[in-house]
């Protein structure tokens, strides 16, 4: 694997055991994406290849970014990440340039998959996009519609909160025609995203995620993240700072009661 650019990564390994909840949406991937990294050549054999562009579009917090770096670590590919809100604060020229570059080192370091966030930074309506954002949005075209599975293992992800925000042209078949709705986990998933975000921590006996789940309705795996987080915190202060305290129901209940949970 390629780690002369310090924008390629696979330090994250992050695997679908990871990811809690979205079952379906795992499925979906792995069969649109993953199969094709994995059975690269007999694939070829077949002249069958993936789609260029996935979108995932769901509210923050859900998990996109985590199922992005997921879908490349169980593709054995490169992880290249760019948010499009950052390049559009460049200037005109500057922007369109990194992402010609982007796709140049995702073709180097092929097999790689390229993550774009914040894609609703391309609005719709020209009209709304500045000078910068209009340069982006053909680039982007241009290296989407240059893309050739045959040449190189590449396939974009991208990343958006507001997909009606989106130029119907981004997503016309053959460009970002695969989208995936990421939704808050339901009570069954946020349990499931409990167990996978604590894996790491010491829990006492008497910790219920059957509870937890019931107390963080709509709450999506970030906020649970954050929650674990102060609980943590909440048991480190109750046993004095001990080296590694075992965070009881107590310390989740403290936790539940900031104002971002009740
Ligand atoms: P944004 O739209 O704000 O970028 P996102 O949908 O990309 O949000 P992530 O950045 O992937 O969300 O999630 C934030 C953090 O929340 C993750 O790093 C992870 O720790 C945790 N998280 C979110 N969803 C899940 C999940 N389903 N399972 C485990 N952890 C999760």
């Amino acid at each position: 694997a390629a780690h002369h650019n310090h924008d390629v990564t696979r330090m994250e390994m992050v695997r679908w055991a990871d990811i809690g909840g979205h079952r379906l949406v795992k499925e979906l991937l792995h069969e649109s994406v993953v199969w094709f990294y994995r059975n690269a050549e007999a694939f070829q054999r077949l002249g069958i290849r993936p789609s260029k562009g996935v979108l995932l579009y769901g509210p923050p917090g859900t998990g996109k970014t985590l199922l992005g770096k997921a879908v490349a670590t169980e593709s054995g590919a490169n992880f290249l990440s760019i948010s499009i809100a950052d390049l559009i604060k460049g200037e005109v020229g500057e922007s369109e340039k990194a992402i010609a570059k982007t796709f140049e080192t995702a073709r180097r370091c092929s097999p790689c998959v390229v993550f774009m966030d914040e894609l609703e930074a391309l609005f719709s309506r020209h009209d709304q996009m500045g000078d910068v954002g209009k340069k982006l949005f053909s680039q982007l075209i241009i290296e989407i519609d240059a893309l050739d599975w045959t040449t190189s293992q590449v396939v974009l992800l991208c990343a958006t909160n507001h997909p009606q925000c989106l130029d119907p042209s981004l997503l016309r078949p053959g460009r970002i025609d695969r989208l995936v709705a990421v939704r808050p986990p339901s009570k069954s998933e946020r349990i499931a995203i409990l167990k996978t975000i604590s894996s790491q921590v010491t829990l006492h006996s008497d910790v219920q995620f059957e509870e937890i789940a019931l107390r963080t309705r709509g709450k999506t795996g970030a906020d649970l993240k954050e929650l674990l987080r102060r609980a943590s915190l909440a048991a480190l202060s109750r046993s004095g700072f001990d080296a590694k305290p075992s965070v009881q129901m107590c310390d989740f209940s403290q936790a539940l009661e900031s104002p971002q949970f009740t």
